[in-house]
């Protein structure tokens, strides 16, 4: 297996990362990154938080050095894209009409962001924010004083969201749902993060749908809602949610529910060919089903598991899934998922602005929801992952340590 040629498809977080750990477990056959940005792997969570602000550089974006894939004899080739894969020959067919043989090919392709489906949405400053490309153009529309209404009421809006407050921008968020954060976290953290904007001068529009954007001399000026309202803006940034690219592994005719499907060794069903990162469909130990998991941990654990098979280690331990988002002065925590839950346990003052919820199926934890509480956050994954009960007394005593709590 050691001239086994690896090819990697999409340059990302998760595409970088397993490159690097298959150095580090050992391969030692070629590994070539195709990558169709124009940059080595970089990391995306600062787009929305450090770099939009203005707090981070572009180094401080970057996976791993330069030099790096030179060292490592990865061959990084950017502004490269994949157009097919042919299964029997072994090959990926490039755009430009290269031909790269593999014997082992990991998909790596990641998500991109879902567009608005109303009249107006491909206005100039309309813009959705995934690439750095992206962040890039946003940034230059973030000045005082100019009027941002922000489409979702998810993680990446309602990061945009303090992130251009912190540089004085008017914000509006529009939400469809009655509440912030709805796939994604308890009723709790939602009412907690929409007290916390609002103070910070963020409005809201919930259960809101945008029906157009309307132009100015062809520049975005003003969102229209389903109950009429007109909202005035200078910019808008979309954030409904992303689509798996899968379109190469299901033409390639893998199994796609949503996702590539993969098991647990992020294997498709090809056993030369891995997906791993935002574009598969995968299964979790402590879970009976499947998930498609956008994060950068999640991104983390496939590479990791696509490498261990590929080099022959032992699989990694089964992961605790987990997120993080930071807004303002909030870093928030989230492990484990909330499903079959029968109650919650708030531990903590919400209003201090340091607390956890656990959401708990009897005395299991499932899962927890820690804002600026790193010993809960650290605690209750520790506990979800032994699937330990917990006293709910203890648990809801922030006077008790986590650590006794465990005991
Ligand atoms: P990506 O990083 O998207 O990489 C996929 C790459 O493949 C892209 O460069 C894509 O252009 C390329 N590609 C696609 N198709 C082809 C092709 N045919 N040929 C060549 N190249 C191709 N996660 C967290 O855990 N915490 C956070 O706080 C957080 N914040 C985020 C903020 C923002 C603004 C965004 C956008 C994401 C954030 N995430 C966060 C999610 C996290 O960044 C993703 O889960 C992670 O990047 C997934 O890695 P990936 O490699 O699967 O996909």
């Amino acid at each position: 297996m050691s001239r086994n040629r690896i090819v990697i498809v999409g340059a990302g977080h998760a595409g970088g990362s397993a490159a690097a750990l298959l150095r580090q477990y050992g391969h030692v056959g070629p590994i070539t990154l195709i990558g169709d940005e124009p940059y080595l792997p970089y990391q995306r969570p600062p787009l929305s938080k450090a770099w939009l602000k203005g707090e981070a550089g572009e180094e401080a974006l970057q996976l791993r050095p330069s030099e790096f894939y030179d060292t490592q004899s990865i061959v990084v080739r950017r502004g490269a894209v994949a157009a097919a894969i042919d299964r029997i020959a072994k090959t990926v067919v490039l755009s430009d009409g290269d031909t790269l043989p593999y014997d082992t090919l990991i998909l790596a392709t990641g998500a991109r962001a879902r567009s608005l489906p109303a009249p107006g949405a491909d206005l100039e400053g309309v813009h959705a924010l995934r690439t750095a490309d992206d962040a890039e153009a946003l940034k230059a529309h973030l000045i005082a004083g100019h009027r941002l209404i922000v489409v979702g009421g998810g993680y990446v809006g309602l990061e945009v969201a303090a992130s251009a407050r912190a540089l004085g921008v008017e914000v509006t968020v529009i939400e469809r749902e009655p509440r912030l954060l709805a796939r994604v976290a308890g009723e709790a953290l939602s009412g907690f993060f929409h007290a916390y904007h609002g103070a910070r001068g963020v409005r809201f529009v919930l259960g809101g749908a945008v029906t157009a954007i309307e132009g100015a001399d062809g520049r975005a000026a003003a969102v229209i809602l389903d109950h009429g309202e007109r909202l005035p803006c200078d910019t808008v940034l979309v954030g409904v949610g992303a689509i798996p690219n899968q379109e190469l592994a299901a033409q390639a005719g893998l199994a796609c529910q949503d996702g590539v499907v993969v098991n647990l060794a992020a294997r498709t069903e090809d056993p030369a060919i891995y997906a791993i990162g935002d574009v598969t469909r995968r299964p979790l130990p402590l879970y009976d089903r499947s998930f498609r998991l956008e994060s950068v941990p999640n991104a983390l654990e496939q590479a990791k598991q696509a490498a261990c098979d590929i080099t022959g280690r032992p699989p990694p331990a089964p992961e605790t899934p987990w997120f993080w988002s930071d807004q303002y002065d909030l870093k928030l925590q989230i492990a484990g998922l909330p499903f079959d839950v029968d109650h919650r346990v708030v531990r903590g003052d919400p209003s201090s602005g340091q607390f956890a919820v656990f959401h708990m199926k009897g005395d299991r934890i499932q899962a927890v929801e820690a804002v600026n509480s790193p010993a809960e956050f650290m605690g209750g994954r520790l506990l979800i992952g032994a699937g330990r009960p917990v006293s709910r007394e203890k648990l809801a005593d922030p006077a008790i340590s986590m650590k006794e709590v465990a005991a």
